[in-house]
């Protein structure tokens, strides 16, 4: 009797068992929403549960080696179809909003990536979305049914993000399903996806992922050694691709850019503070600042609770960013800014513009800190 394996999916040992218990007992449903934190492994899940369905294999599944394996692997099986937001350039769209040609490739170009590795992180440039004629094709496809003998797929990741339109469309696939179609929609705000489709799906839950296992999965993945330094700053995140996309960017910058960002917003030299915000907001790589924020909100963390506890010992990550931020000294001050980091780096994914965020953020925390001075802390 065929077994699943999973090969790809790291950790979620609970999503596992469900996934292969509704296999063995044959009671799959029609739409699952997969949700968790960017790089949890939502979109692995998905797809290797996918590609053990299609699978040719009669053991153990899925294979990898198989046809059906390899058609998913290259995304050109005929009922294996995934959709995920994208950042469009003009040359992808016709003067009256049709995708193009280009704009197709664009799309399975895209796919055929996180296929091959499920938990990288997409970086955008633009305000990534779900073009409306990609939905249609899709619901056209799900309405023509299986073309092969077994389960027609779609992974539709970032599910929160479809507009209005595109959801509408969704939704009629969602009340009536053809019998052989599996819908696994995969989001990282289950908050902000319509009711109207959490309702109509089965909810499954991913767990943050733990140090020890993400550790390990870098080491294997990038090559290193288990006790390289730049593991320390990121295996705490509890997502691996997060994780991963920060050891991208640890030499680089976000620390550093973090640090001196903040020493210069809590500084005297405000024409020093204007030209940091003029040289962060050149770059367009929304990834590095979202970093930065992130870096800021692991420093007020670390910073909270070495006040409270009077050493360093639940310090995660890098701790050359806790001793700077010295201002951290109630539950309030640390919530007030994380809260100020959570808002900046939700403008961020909002594709808001850099200066603007940046400098917001400068003055709530320069408020914020006149506040303290005049209270004498
Ligand atoms: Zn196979």
């Amino acid at each position: 009797m065929a077994m699943l394996q999973w090969k790809r999916l790291i950790g979620q040992e609970r999503i596992k068992e469900v996934f292969s218990s509704v296999f063995l007992n044959n009671t799959i449903g029609h739409a699952y929403l997969l949700c968790g934190d960017a790089g949890t492994g939502t979109f692995a899940a998905a797809l290797e549960f996918s590609m053990a369905l299609l699978c040719g294999h009669e053991a153990a599944r899925p294979c990898y080696s198989c046809g059906n394996c390899r058609r998913v692997r290259s995304y050109s099986h005929p009922d294996f179809h995934v959709v995920m937001p994208l950042a469009l350039q003009k040359e992808h769209k016709s003067t009256d909003g049709k995708i193009t040609e280009a704009g197709w490739e664009e799309f399975a170009a895209r796919v055929r990536e996180r296929i091959e590795d499920p938990y990288l992180m997409p970086e955008f440039s633009t305000l990534p979305t779900i073009p409306v004629d990609w939905i249609r094709e899709i619901t056209h496809s799900v309405r023509r049914g299986a073309v092969e003998k077994g389960k027609n797929i779609v992974i539709l990741d970032g599910i929160d993000v479809m507009q209005q339109e595109s959801a509408n469309t969704m939704l009629k696939t969602l009340e009536e399903p053809p019998p052989d179609t599996l819908l696994l929609l995969c989001t990282d705000r289950p908050h902000a996806v319509l009711p109207t489709i959490v309702s109509r799906c089965q909810l499954l839950r991913f767990a943050a992922l733990p140090p020890d296992t993400i550790r390990a999965e870098l080491v294997s993945r990038c090559s290193l050694s288990p006790d390289d330094a730049r593991l320390d700053a990121v295996v705490h995140v509890g997502s691996l691709g997060r994780a991963q996309s920060l050891l991208q960017h640890v030499d680089t910058s976000a620390l550093r850019d973090a640090l001196e960002f903040w020493r210069l917003i809590i500084g005297e030299d405000r024409l020093a503070l204007f030209n940091k915000i003029d040289e962060l907001s050149a770059s367009a790589d929304y990834g590095r600042h979202e970093n930065l924020f992130m870096q800021l909100m692991y420093g007020i963390r670390n910073a909270f609770f070495t006040k409270i506890d009077g050493t360093e010992n639940y310090i995660i990550g890098d701790s050359s960013l806790s001793g700077t931020l010295t201002q951290v000294t109630t539950p309030h001050a640390a919530d007030l800014l994380a809260h100020y980091c959570e808002t900046a780096i939700g403008r961020i994914r909002a594709r808001a513009n850099i200066a603007l965020v940046l400098n917001n953020f400068a003055l709530s925390v320069m408020e914020f800190y006149n506040e303290q001075k005049q209270q004498g802390r």
